[in-house]
């Protein structure tokens, strides 16, 4: 599997994503995306936008602002419990969620080899004396404080006056403007249960360990949606509620798997009752083989009534439905799948990286799926000296990027902007060379003909100029590269 190194060099390199405020140090957990990665993250989102709300008669969309009135944390219980146990080193002052110390590799100065220092795998105890970590990880010296509860969100002010009253908050999550918005959307948009709401959008929390590249950041951005349903029906003999939340579960890994994933890189974990959260009947999360091992990649909660009655509590406004058919107002229980977009992006670049050898070489290559990759068409001159292989070439790129991303290169030799391309996933290149435009002076007689080059298979077919929007339009709306190719006939 691919290091997590390799990963942030590449995408610095090529421009997926930088470090924040890099010039003045960088910022801690902080990355902007790049040219090619806000393209990779506006095409996921775009994606599950589709697939999720848009072709889904079930489900309508949302975005809600970011900063919303006080109180909807105090109703959230964000307020009160969305808290990590901190503790701090006393000799070198790292700071550890108290939780997550178990997680790391630990410092040991081992008695039993006369003080030798060794770095132990998490979670296991010194071979040579047997003792386990009890003092800081990484020095290895300090002892740690006591856990102190610290509140993720980040506090702001509304207005000018930076006072007690105008404390408000940038939301740790979209999910509670879709429950404020519950009323709003029945009515304005006359749905009966079960219907959902997706969102995609900005969240912040003030992480004690940021870190892992995009991994864990203090801004981030989720694709939420909140589906809610009748506790009183049951589907297929189950309670409505447990029925969706498996659907969702299914839904949500055959998305994945969809847009490239490999399936042995996800896996499924249910929370216990330990690891579950108050308003939680049960939690299940995707996890992915991140390069820093498994990991949550996103949640599917079944939070119940909790959120709904929580707010209706809290504004006194009625936040029920009516159920038609039983003559009785209900609480909509409320299923949540629950991802965050960097992550996703983080395992879909992970998954789609290989190095492959070509012709003794090493060729470094994204496997993006058609639909994801930043860039979906590279137009190529073979000789960049030549005008009217350059002007077709450059109109090809404008005819295509009507439709698609397309870019236009001829800073290298063909075989070097073959492997550029390669190396971020574009799925397909197209080479306008002496043949497609001919040249009446020399005697070369112009067959109107590009060449498109398949990045997974480096096979070639030679397609008209002319049939490249509608090639495109197959190729990049799923039909496969062979069936094309058996169309059109390979170069
Ligand atoms: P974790 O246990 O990793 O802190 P969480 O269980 O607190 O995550 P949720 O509250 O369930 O996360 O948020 C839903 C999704 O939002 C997560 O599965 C993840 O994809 C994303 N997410 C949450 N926190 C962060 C973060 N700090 N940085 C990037 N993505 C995040």
């Amino acid at each position: 599997m691919v290091t997590m190194e390799t990963l942030v060099s590449l995408c610095k390199r090529r421009g997926f994503v930088f470090q924040s405020s890099e010039i003045y140090g960088g910022t801690g957990s902080c990355w902007d995306y790049g040219p090619l990665g806000v393209e990779l993250k506006n095409k996921i989102k775009r994606v599950w936008w589709r697939d999720f709300v848009q072709q889904r008669s079930d489900m309508v969309g949302l975005d809600a602002s970011i900063l919303m009135h006080p109180t909807v944390w105090k109703a959230s219980g964000h307020v009160d419990h969305f808290t990590d146990p901190m503790v701090d080193c006393l000799e070198c002052h790292h700071r550890f969620r108290a939780d997550q110390l178990d997680e790391l590799d630990w410092v040991h100065y081992c008695p039993a080899t006369k003080g030798n220092k060794f770095t132990i795998p998490a979670g296991e105890a010194c071979t040579h004396c047997q003792s386990r970590r009890t003092l800081c990880p990484d020095c290895g010296k300090g002892q740690l404080t006591p856990p102190r509860q610290f509140n993720l969100m980040f506090k702001t002010f509304m207005g000018p006056v930076e006072e007690d009253a105008a404390v408000t908050y940038l939301r740790p999550e979209t999910a509670q403007g879709i429950f404020v918005n519950f009323e709003n959307v029945l009515q304005s948009m006359r749905r009966k249960l079960p219907f959902g709401i997706g969102q995609i959008g900005k969240a912040f929390r003030n992480e004690i360990t940021p870190g892992n590249f995009i991994f864990r950041t203090r801004e981030f951005e989720q694709m939420e949606i909140e589906y809610f349903v009748n506790p009183h029906d049951t589907v297929e003999g189950r309670p409505a509620d447990e029925y969706w939340h498996d659907r969702w579960i299914e839904d949500c890994r055959a998305w994945f798997l969809r847009y490239g994933v490999e399936a042995e890189h996800l896996r499924l974990h249910e929370h216990d009752r330990a690891e579950l959260a108050h308003y939680s009947k049960r939690t299940a999360d995707l996890q992915y083989r991140f390069p820093i091992g498994w990991s949550e990649l996103m949640g599917i909660a079944n939070r119940t009534d909790f959120d709904l009655k929580q707010h209706a509590k809290w504004s006194g406004k009625a936040l029920t439905y009516f159920d038609e058919e039983r003559k009785e107002h209900v609480v909509p229980y409320v299923v949540e799948p629950s991802a965050g977009v960097d992550r996703a992006l983080l395992a879909f670049l992970a998954d789609a990286y290989r190095e492959e050898e070509v012709r003794g070489e090493k060729r470094v290559v994204l496997r993006f799926h058609p639909e994801l990759a930043p860039v979906s068409v590279a137009v190529l001159p073979l000789l960049k000296k030549r005008d009217d292989i350059v002007r077709t070439a450059l109109a090809l790129r404008d005819e295509l990027s009507r439709h698609w991303t397309a870019v236009y290169d001829d800073t290298a030799a063909i075989g070097r902007l073959y492997r550029r391309q390669d190396e971020v996933g574009t799925p397909y290149c197209v080479t306008v060379d002496v043949q497609t435009v001919g040249g009446s002076d020399r005697g070369e007689v112009a067959d109107g003909k590009v060449t498109i080059r398949d990045r997974d298979s480096m096979e070639q077919i030679r397609v008209e100029a002319s049939r490249l929007v509608a090639v495109f339009g197959d190729l990049l709306s799923g039909k496969s590269w062979a069936d094309v190719a058996a169309g059109v006939g390979r170069a």
